[in-house]
């Protein structure tokens, strides 16, 4: 099996999308590079009094659009590579949903449930003060991503505004409400997945009432994701974390499991027990026999080994590239049409846009209008991705690629290289 390299599929996905749309290399070259790539060295006073030194990455993909934007995850398994895949899915992932915005991400490889709180506030404001000549409200800013959350935010924000010497709530998104955070910014990406899932219904004429539904990834995003699903009528049948999964035929009463998650600081899915709910191993969920399939955990879950084994008749791409090229060939070849990640899970940098907005302009809504505008921008997307898959007769996920790609290499053009 090729070793799984998530830059070198993205660089095949952007070629074979750019090729479609009649590019020549030279059009398209730069999206091949990363403009910036940073690694740092973070030094941490660990509480027992020993140093510890982590290694983090920012990756700008591309500032065409505007200022570079992407999350930051604190993962044991981040490296350069993921980094700058997870940086150009978020240039590609902005310009789908037409933001003005160009791609960027950060990580640093550290497990954070190992580490205090205080440790992970050292960690995150040293990493912060040492991207911070690449950041800022009009360069690049840095959100949530895989175990990263308001909190972190909130410090990566003040440190950023000390080393300036004033408050800068723009220069990062995902923030607590008390400092410039946006209502709704904490539910919006698993809220544009259940708007995706509803879209894509709609277009195979089937009802919420027959729909079942499996999530791989309870976090943030799936948890999200299972609970508004729910809301609406869908049948969510199985849920998955990393201690396993939860499955009931008829559905999961999902509310009952995220009041035990949140009760029980620290406990998981396999510590939640209800009557007729099967516990299965985790790898099951991507089994399931259902109408809807949703991984919304890490990348390459849907590969070579497992893409054959779905029993889902559509896939909701949540997380960020979780299917692999062969395992996209395999799912077209079984004609299991795939919402992909970049139209689907973007839902969360929507939002991000619409916070930055505000702290650019200190004027405030309702979380009801920010609802509203992410509602809209996810079904004007959705309905330009499918019609551009009709018109072309590709995939949904060549369709999303071709549009992006096009916005990227059209303001490419227009600008023009420098000097
Ligand atoms: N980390 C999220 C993503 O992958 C959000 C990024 C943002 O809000 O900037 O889309």
């Amino acid at each position: 099996m090729a070793e799984y390299n998530p830059f070198d599929n993205v660089v095949t996905v952007v070629k074979e999308a750019a090729e479609r749309l009649g590019y020549e290399e030279s059009d398209y070259e730069t999206l091949l590079h990363p403009e910036r790539q940073m690694e740092v060295s973070i030094p941490v006073r660990m509480d027992d009094g020993e140093i510890k030194v982590f290694t983090g990455y920012r990756v700008q993909h591309s500032t065409t659009r505007g200022p570079a934007k992407g999350g930051i995850r604190f993962h044991p398994a981040v490296n350069m590579d993921e980094v700058k895949a997870l940086s150009a899915w978020m240039t590609f992932k902005c310009a789908v949903v037409n933001i003005p915005y160009g791609g960027a991400k950060g990580g640093v490889i550290v497990d954070p449930k190992k580490l205090s709180k205080s440790e992970l506030r050292h960690l995150t404001r040293r990493y912060t003060a040492m991207i911070s000549p690449i950041i800022g409200p009009n360069q690049d800013i840095p959100a949530p991503d895989v175990n990263t959350n308001p909190e972190i935010m909130g410090w990566i924000m003040d440190t950023y505004s000390m080393l300036k010497g004033h408050s800068e709530p723009g220069v990062v998104t995902g923030k607590p409400l008390a400092i410039h955070g946006i209502p709704g910014r904490m539910s919006a990406t698993g809220r544009g997945v259940m708007f995706t899932c509803k879209n894509i219904l709609d277009k195979y004429s089937i009802a919420i009432g027959d729909c079942t539904v499996a999530i791989q990834g309870f976090g943030n995003v799936g948890g999200t994701a299972a609970r508004l699903l729910y809301k609406e009528g869908f049948t969510v049948v199985a849920v998955s974390d990393v201690s396993g999964g939860l499955y009931k035929k008829d559905g999961l009463n999902i509310y009952d499991i995220l009041e035990f998650t949140k009760k029980n600081p620290g406990k998981l899915l396999e510590d939640y027990e209800a009557e007729g709910v099967e516990h299965i191993p985790g790898e099951k969920i991507l089994k399931t026999e259902c109408t809807i399939l949703i991984p919304a955990a890490m990348e390459n879950q849907l590969n070579e080994q497992t893409a054959g084994n779905v029993k889902a008749k559509i896939v909701v791409e949540a997380a960020n590239g979780p299917t692999s090229l062969e395992g996209d060939k395999i799912l077209n070849e079984r004609n299991i049409p795939v919402v992909p990640d970049i139209l689907c899970n973007a839902g969360g940098v929507v939002v991000s846009y619409l916070e930055w907005v505000q702290n650019q302009q200190a004027i405030y809504w309702e979380e009801t209008e920010t609802n509203a505008k992410l509602k809209h921008v996810m079904d004007r997307s959705f309905g330009e991705v499918w019609d551009t898959a009709q018109e072309n007769k590709v995939t949904l996920r060549e369709a999303a690629y071709m549009i992006a790609i096009k916005r990227v290499v059209e303001a490419n053009q227009i600008r023009g290289i420098w000097p």
